[in-house]
């Protein structure tokens, strides 16, 4: 699960990371009202207006743009809210922002020479240890940084079991190149940034930038968090805050069902039960020459109420053409699927407007094969892995 950068942003200063500050808002009206309140607060007299949505590079598609006055707020923010945010990292028509962060700005006039950082907190597998990257070439694109100047990526391994110690968060500092009071204050930043991620169970911290200013202080100007969905059960504070105008809205839809779905490009619709059987069988469809339209793991129970689920989630994407029911009957057997499949035809009248192949393999596969064929419904059975990729080779044809 995804934060928006204003959320993250909250989580750190919980923490003791310090941070540009900043109030979000809905319509410009509030922006207007949020810049007010943060000119008290913080003294600040100009601010930036920042499109929540979850995507970077949001500077390069103008969704951060800086205001001097109030008038330029209310002027700015009325036109960020409600667009479609186009970045390098949204598709060609970009996400709907709802919402935008007005920060102080804290990058002072005058401060010709703001030093910016790139800082991430992630799990290195290979290792099975936590992992800091950081860099002096923030601001900018790290897969550039990455590309072009790889020298200048350096990685701080942290134990999980002994956590980060003093000496790793000094190391970072100076291979950032401070000293000083900045030394201190970045001691302090990474030392609380990796307390942040342990704590909340983030797969991903990623601040870019980091910003140290001419008075010395070292603050998150973004934030980016991930945190792992198998933890959040423990976290109700953090699963609250998710924001489900930035998910897909067919895979919502789906994992509330109890559907493992993930929607994808493709024009072949799969059901299958178990995951390593769900991707053989995307593998199967692109042999055939179809594309996967999604990836849909039903689990153990293949009955008429979840097979109707699943083809009713399948058939949401207008760009299906054909589906393949792929299910081994091992614990379940696989009459009961082929009734189930049956039960869910029936049930759905004519809803379903695309060829269905199914393919029942393991225990009572004869049967299910009977009863799928004299069903008189429009649906073509299978036994063999290979039957049933040449089947749906045949309906796209
Ligand atoms: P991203 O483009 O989605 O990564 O969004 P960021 O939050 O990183 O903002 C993009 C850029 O806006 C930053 O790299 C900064 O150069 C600029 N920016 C962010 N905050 C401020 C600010 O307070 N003042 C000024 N002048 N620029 C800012
Ligand atoms: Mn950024």
């Amino acid at each position: 699960m995804n934060l928006h950068e204003y959320q993250g942003k909250e989580l750190l200063n919980s923490f003791g990371v310090r941070i540009q500050r900043g109030i979000v808002a809905d319509n410009h009206k509030k922006a207007v009202e949020a810049a007010k309140q943060l000119a008290t607060e913080t003294g600040t007299g100009w601010w930036v207006v920042k499109a929540q949505i979850h995507a970077g590079g949001r500077g390069k598609g103008g969704g951060v743009k800086l205001a001097k006055s109030l008038a330029e707020i209310e002027t700015i923010s009325e036109n960020i809210i409600g667009m479609m945010l186009v970045t390098p990292q949204t598709s060609a028509e970009g996400k709907k922002v709802n919402q935008v962060l007005i920060a102080e700005d804290v990058y002072y006039p005058g401060d010709n020479e703001p030093e910016e950082y790139y800082m991430s907190v992630l799990l290195n597998r290979a290792t099975g240890k936590n992992m800091i990257m950081y860099s002096t070439e923030g601001g900018m694109d790290i897969e550039t940084v990455a590309e072009n100047t790889p020298h200048l990526i350096f990685t701080e391994e942290i134990d999980p079991l002994i956590g980060i110690q003093a000496f790793q968060a000094r190391k970072i500092a100076f291979n950032l190149g401070l000293s000083g009071a900045a030394l201190k204050e970045m001691i302090k930043f990474v030392t609380s940034l990796y307390t942040a991620y342990v704590e909340s169970d983030a797969s991903l911290f990623e601040i870019n930038p980091v910003l140290k200013t001419s008075d010395d202080k070292i603050l998150a100007v973004d934030s980016k968090v991930t945190l792992d969905d198998n933890a959040l059960y423990r976290h109700k504070d953090l699963a609250a805050l998710r924001d489900l105008r930035e998910e897909n809205a067919i895979e919502v839809e789906a994992n509330a069902a109890g559907l493992n779905y993930v929607d994808l490009d493709g024009n072949v619709g799969c059901m299958v039960n178990g995951a390593g059987l769900a991707m053989s069988t995307m593998d199967l469809i692109k042999q055939s020459g179809g594309e996967p339209a999604n990836f849909l793991d039903v689990g153990g129970t293949a009955d008429a109420k979840r097979v109707e689920t699943a083809f009713r989630i399948i058939l949401k994407d207008d760009n299906v053409k054909a589906i393949l029911v792929n299910i081994f009957g091992g614990i379940v057997r696989c009459d009961r699927v082929a009734q189930g499949v049956i039960d869910a035809y029936r049930n759905m009248g004519d809803a379903i407007k695309v060829p269905i192949i199914v393919r029942l393999q393991g225990t009572n596969a004869v049967e299910a094969k009977q009863l799928i064929d004299n069903s008189g419904l429009d649906v073509i059975s299978a036994t063999e892995f290979q039957e049933a990729a040449d089947k749906v080779q045949e309906v796209l044809a």
